[in-house]
């Protein structure tokens, strides 16, 4: 592998025998797996050790990789020599190194892309004398476990763990909302951290945002010393002193996002994935990686045990569950424990449907959800109203000529602020002032079309006005979007507000919907949930009603509180089409049965997860250029006979549903197979023909192209 074959090799004494290393690096080119490079090391350097090299005129952080079986070097005196060796920090283990490997193979980028980014990104800027600096900087104390008394576990908590603790998994936890499958996670670690001193526990949460409440929970059980936090919302001192306390096995839990998968964990001997569903467990950008799907892979090759936990799992691990039957006896590779009782007999809400065909036009509060807020609120109790779209209206039209609020960058509108009075693109960032005539005729008459959170916040303002809490204060409604977060720290006031009783009706999008514990919102409503009916992803009703009952556990979560209340939670929900399965599942609390449903048509359907998918994609100045270069590399498969194309479907190019963003029209193209590792060989087999077809003069006009393997959007 010649590339690093500079102008300027480093002169290199004669005397030492030299070693020979391979050394992965983040090289910018789309060049495959293959991209380990040679270096030479006056002492021999273990695989996983940590290193600076020189690339071109940069130098750049490596890792030593495992030799290839059958590497071939060229002579010593034409490679470089590594610049520097990251002193003090152990070589990064063989299964954290299999593990990016895999990642790398299995979502078809390149292993040092992979494994670069998987480190913290200051380790690339630090020099090894400023790394020295922070190894010798004093510990914080660690293992010192609270002595919080343990709270006794339901029975159904109790099976659960007694399970985990004697059964080798993966286990999907399928647990109500408010069942108290995060004190199965706390006990679980626990378990494992008793039995063995040097063992380590990763806890991924799918949002930042839920990673606070989850930190709290953790450190007032284990101790701070013993818990440190991975996520993108860190400043990147921080990232480095957590990544730098799980690599060397300080820290004896982890709690992350997705990312936190890639964390260095010696002692791994548990990962928790909670809410095992959630999209944003995969990565959309650079290694489309699912951190869940790579949670179980690691997990089994570590040696460690792996808990997915959700109350309404995605379909892929709802079938991987499936228990054994007549016709199916093995069963799902991964074992399925439930948990259908809330914490202290609390109950799930009641849901009330309201058709909204029957409602005057336009009406956005039916009256009877109003006067269920009017009432709760009256109490004292809290409410809370979900809309998946922030903004105050999606679109601005003009009555006259017809003019909308579109993009000009991107085929879509861009979206009214009141607030701050801007039209802004949620796909590019565009924004302009809002006009104060149509900018196509002139006419003032332009009109705000559908409604977003802010618009909700202040129509509901408006109509509980007069409207006092038990101590005769006036109403207080709150917004949380990503909109209202947008300051640091910002969130986490928002919701302590809430906690603390300081707001009666929340507004806001899925943010809110998500894992908190809420202890006193006895209401959840969700006001417009129709627009993910007609989706054209064959995941959309999975996805939504997911969402609302992830919002639905949000009420009513603290049975004491409810007794003392004398009230029943409810969830409420508007529609035109109030008899869809998604709200009968919904109403019915029925998860299996609407899973058995979806799965029964996937399957006829021969779709995920019972087919394996890839999509490549393709942006360009025109879609005519990004739907060509899609078409050559796909007739280039066929024209080399890729192996695995007996088992493998290429359907042919489309636009994006959102086909222009930014200027740049996108397409892409979906490969299916029922065979996963089929799949897995034709991809590998194709990416240097996309390569190639991508240097094709006809191409010229490409953007990029990339392929994302288990798509979670089609
Ligand atoms: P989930 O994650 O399943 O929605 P949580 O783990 O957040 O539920 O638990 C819901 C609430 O019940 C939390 O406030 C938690 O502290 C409490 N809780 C959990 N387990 C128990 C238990 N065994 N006894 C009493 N309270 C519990
Ligand atoms: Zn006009
Ligand atoms: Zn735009």
């Amino acid at each position: 592998m010649p590339e690093n074959q500079g102008a300027d090799p480093t002169p290199v004494p004669v005397t030492h025998p030299l070693h020979t290393v391979q050394v992965a690096v983040n090289t910018p080119s789309h060049s495959g797996v293959d991209d380990l490079l040679d270096y030479t090391s006056p002492q021999p350097l273990a695989p996983g050790t940590l290193v600076r090299v020189p690339l071109g005129r940069r130098e750049v952080l490596g890792v030593v990789w495992d030799a290839p079986a059958s590497a071939q070097s060229a002579s010593p005196h034409q490679l470089r020599a590594v610049a520097g060796v990251l002193e003090g920090l152990a070589p990064l283990d063989a299964p954290w190194r299999r593990l990016v490997a895999f990642a790398a193979r299995y979502y078809q980028r390149s292993l040092g892309e992979v494994a670069l980014a998987a480190l913290p990104p200051q380790l690339r800027d630090l020099q090894p004398e400023q790394l020295a600096r922070r190894l010798r900087r004093p510990r914080t104390q660690g293992d010192t476990f609270n002595a919080t008394p343990l709270i006794a576990l339901s029975a159904e908590q109790e099976s659960a763990r007694a399970e985990i603790d004697t059964q080798k998994g993966p286990f999907l936890l399928f647990g109500s909302t408010g069942s108290g499958k995060t004190e199965v996670y706390l006990r679980c670690v626990q378990d494992l951290l008793a039995r063995s001193p040097t063992a380590q526990a990763l806890v991924m949460v799918p949002e930042i945002n839920l990673t606070p409440q989850l930190e709290e929970r953790f450190v007032a059980r284990f101790g701070a010393g013993s818990v440190v936090s991975l996520h993108s919302g860190m400043t990147n001192p921080q990232r480095l002193k957590s990544w730098l306390a799980a690599h060397s096995g300080q820290a004896r839990i982890v709690l992350g996002t997705r990312m936190a998968v890639f964390a260095s964990l010696p002692g791994l001997g548990l990962i928790v994935v909670d809410e095992e569903h959630d999209p944003s467990y995969k990565q959309q950008e650079g290694a489309r990686y699912s951190a869940r799907d790579l949670a179980v892979w690691r997990g089994r090759e570590q040696g460690a045990k792996v808990l997915l936990g959700s109350a309404t799992p995605s379909l892929e691990s709802w079938h991987a569950s499936r228990p054994p039957s007549a016709d199916d006896p093995e069963g799902g590779r991964y074992q399925r424990l439930a948990m259908p009782s809330r914490i202290g007999a609390a109950q799930l809400p009641r849901v009330r449907r309201v058709d909204m065909n029957h409602q005057p036009r336009r009406t956005v509060f039916s009256a009877p959800l109003l006067a269920a807020m009017t009432e709760r609120i009256a109490r004292g109790e809290q409410c809370m109203v979900l809309l998946n779209r922030r903004g105050y209206a999606p679109v601005l039209h003009c009555q006259d000529c017809g003019w909308k609020s579109d993009c000009p960058h991107c085929s879509a509108h861009q979206v009214f602020h009141k607030l701050d009075r801007s039209l802004r693109c949620h796909h590019c960032g565009f924004a302009v002032r809002v006009p104060r005539a149509c900018p196509g005729c002139g006419s003032p008459d332009i009109v705000a079309l559908g409604r977003g959170t802010e618009q909700l916040e202040e129509q509901l303002a408006t109509l509980l006005d007069g409207v006092q809490r038990p101590d005769g204060s006036p109403v207080r409604v709150a917004r949380i979007d990503a909109d209202s977060t947008r300051a640091k720290g910002a969130l986490q006031s928002q919701l302590a507000q809430v906690h603390a009783g300081e707001v009666d009706v929340l507004v806001g999008t899925q943010m809110i919907a998500k894992g908190h514990d809420f202890r006193r919102i006895t209401l959840v409503a969700a006001v417009q949930p129709d627009g993910a009916l007609f989706s054209s992803d064959f995941r959309a009703p999975e996805r939504l009603l997911a969402l609302l009952m992830q919002a639905a556990g949000r009420a009513g979560r603290d049975a004491a509180y409810m007794a003392a209340q004398g009230t029943q939670c409810e969830m409420w929900v508007q529609s035109f089409h109030p008899g869809h399965a998604v709200f009968e599942a919904l109403r019915t609390h029925d998860y299996p049965a609407f899973a058995a449903q979806q799965l029964k048509e996937r399957e006829e359907a021969a779709m995920p997860p019972f087919a394996f998918q890839a999509l490549v994609r393709a942006d360009a100045r025109t879609q005519e250029v990004a739907q060509g270069f899609l078409r050559a590399a796909s007739s280039a498969a066929q024209a080399h006979g890729l192996p695995g194309l007996d088992q493998v479907t290429l359907y042919p190019p489309v636009p994006l549903t959102i086909q222009r963003v930014a200027q740049v029209e996108r397409a892409q193209m979906l490969v299916e197979s029922s065979n996963r590792t089929a799949l897995q060989r034709f991809l590998a087999a194709w990416q240097p023909v996309l390569q190639a077809t991508r240097n094709q003069p006809e191409h010229k006009g490409l953007v990029r192209w990339l392929v994302d393997v288990d798509p979670l959007a089609i």
